[in-house]
């Protein structure tokens, strides 16, 4: 459930119509509700509610925006992170650094080190080395970093090939059958707390099996751990939980999958720790954009809008849905093409949709744009990089400002020497 509804013929982000915020910041602009961020992060930790001792780390590469991750810190978030620019982020929203996970397949050691510093809660360890150079950086600082190994558990999640994580073949995570062994030469680690096992299998999963077999080879290897002597008292679950981007969508509940996860890790007597990042923001923020041409096409037409693949980049990068809606609907609808103006084929949002109907210059959005959204937007094209609004009731504010070319453009030089 979201905030985003028609109220009196026009489409409102909770008490806010859409028209006044395309008044005052103009097009294409990111548009949040802090009702439906708050609702769903309520909803997801309740979901978890019943499986004992957990914490939750919302994944800010979902959505960075500092705002957002002020309201995740209010409802009592923490953050998983998967570089610098993220932890710095979630530390400037207010986190814990108690709270705080570093992921990331390629941390660096300048990365580790500045997480060691800022005192960050978990080091979730994608190969072994990784866990070599982490000890001793931590030694020499005076401390024991705090670490899970991620596992490979070699599970098909079912999503997109881009966002599954759980292959053997992906880069993610240590081969499971590899993690004893390497296991027990990473316990004796001088200026290591390993702790746990941490896994994450991929992205917009429909169907909470693959999640479960996941984390039964997990329970597998915890038995197997401790059975070889070791202390397990963490075990990272991920993120993963899928959204419904079209009508009509039936995805697992978080209800539904905290009763899996209550049910598979029964007995476990561990701290779980959950990184849900998509379902608790997809659905709280849509991507406003203006029309600027319908222009006919062979089959149907074109609606050109301001908005383009480098502000909402998952329909180029991995063919997303995304649903599209009239801020004004007028009741009619039409087939038609939506595309934004880079020069780019892939730019293009819907091929042959029925949508409603809409002429130069209307507003429409493109919603379940909260997640992977923003974030991944560029300036491709030399377009503005896209600026970000949050919805409070009938207030709001842009947080974060349209940057245009021009300032980009400040950022560049001609060499003397080519002047
Ligand atoms: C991306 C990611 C997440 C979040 O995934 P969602 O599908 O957005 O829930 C969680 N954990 C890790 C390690 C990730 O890379």
């Amino acid at each position: 459930m979201d905030h985003f509804a028609l109220k009196h013929g026009v489409l409102h982000a909770e008490d806010v119509p859409l028209t006044a915020i395309a008044d005052a910041v103009g097009t294409p602009v990111y548009v949040y509700s802090r009702a439906t961020l708050e609702r769903h992060a309520r909803v997801f930790a309740e979901a978890v509610a019943g499986v004992g001792p957990h914490h939750i780390a919302f994944a800010v590469k979902a959505n960075p925006n500092l705002a957002v991750l002020r309201v995740l810190a209010r409802a009592g978030y923490g953050a998983d992170v998967v570089s610098q620019g993220e932890m710095r982020r979630a530390l400037a929203a207010g986190m814990d650094p108690a709270g705080i996970v570093f992921s990331g397949v390629g941390k660096t050691r300048g990365e580790l080190e500045a997480g060691l510093r800022a005192g960050i809660g978990q080091f979730n360890l994608e190969l072994e080395e990784e866990g070599v150079v982490l000890g001793e950086i931590a030694s020499g600082f005076g401390v024991r970093a705090p670490a899970t190994l991620r596992v490979n558990p070699d599970v098909d999640a079912g999503t997109h090939a881009k966002i599954s994580t759980g292959r053997a073949e992906n880069k993610f995570g240590v081969p499971i059958s590899d993690a004893p062994a390497m296991f027990d030469r990473l316990a004796r680690v001088d200026g290591l707390n390993l702790r746990g096992v941490a896994v994450h299998i991929g992205s917009q999963l429909a169907d909470l099996a693959p999640l479960e077999s996941a984390y039964r080879r997990v329970g597998e290897l915890v038995g197997a751990l401790r059975a070889a002597g070791h202390v397990i008292s963490h075990v990272d679950l991920g993120g993963g939980l899928g959204v419904p981007y079209r009508p009509g969508d039936v995805l697992p509940t978080p209800a539904e999958f905290g009763a899996m996860v209550e049910r598979v890790t029964r007995g476990w007597d561990v701290t779980l720790m959950f990184e849900p990042g998509r379902v608790i923001a997809g659905n709280a923020g849509v991507l406003l954009t203006r029309v600027i041409w319908v222009k006919p096409g062979v089959a149907r037409p074109y609606v050109i809008v301001d908005a383009a693949m480098n502000d909402l980049a998952r329909p180029a990068l991995y063919e997303a849905y995304h649903d599209f809606a009239a801020v004004e609907p007028n009741g009619a609808t039409f087939a038609a093409n939506i595309a934004g103006p880079v020069c780019e084929s892939g730019d293009t949002f819907a091929m042959g949709r029925v949508i409603d109907c809409v002429g130069n210059g209307d507003l429409g959005v493109l919603r379940t744009a909260g997640a992977y959204g923003a974030t991944m937007a560029s300036t491709y094209n030399s377009r503005a990089l896209v600026p970000e609004v949050l919805v409070d009731g009938d207030r709001f504010a842009v947080v974060a400002d349209r940057i245009e070319p021009a300032t980009i453009l400040a950022a560049e030089r001609v060499p003397e020497w080519l002047k």
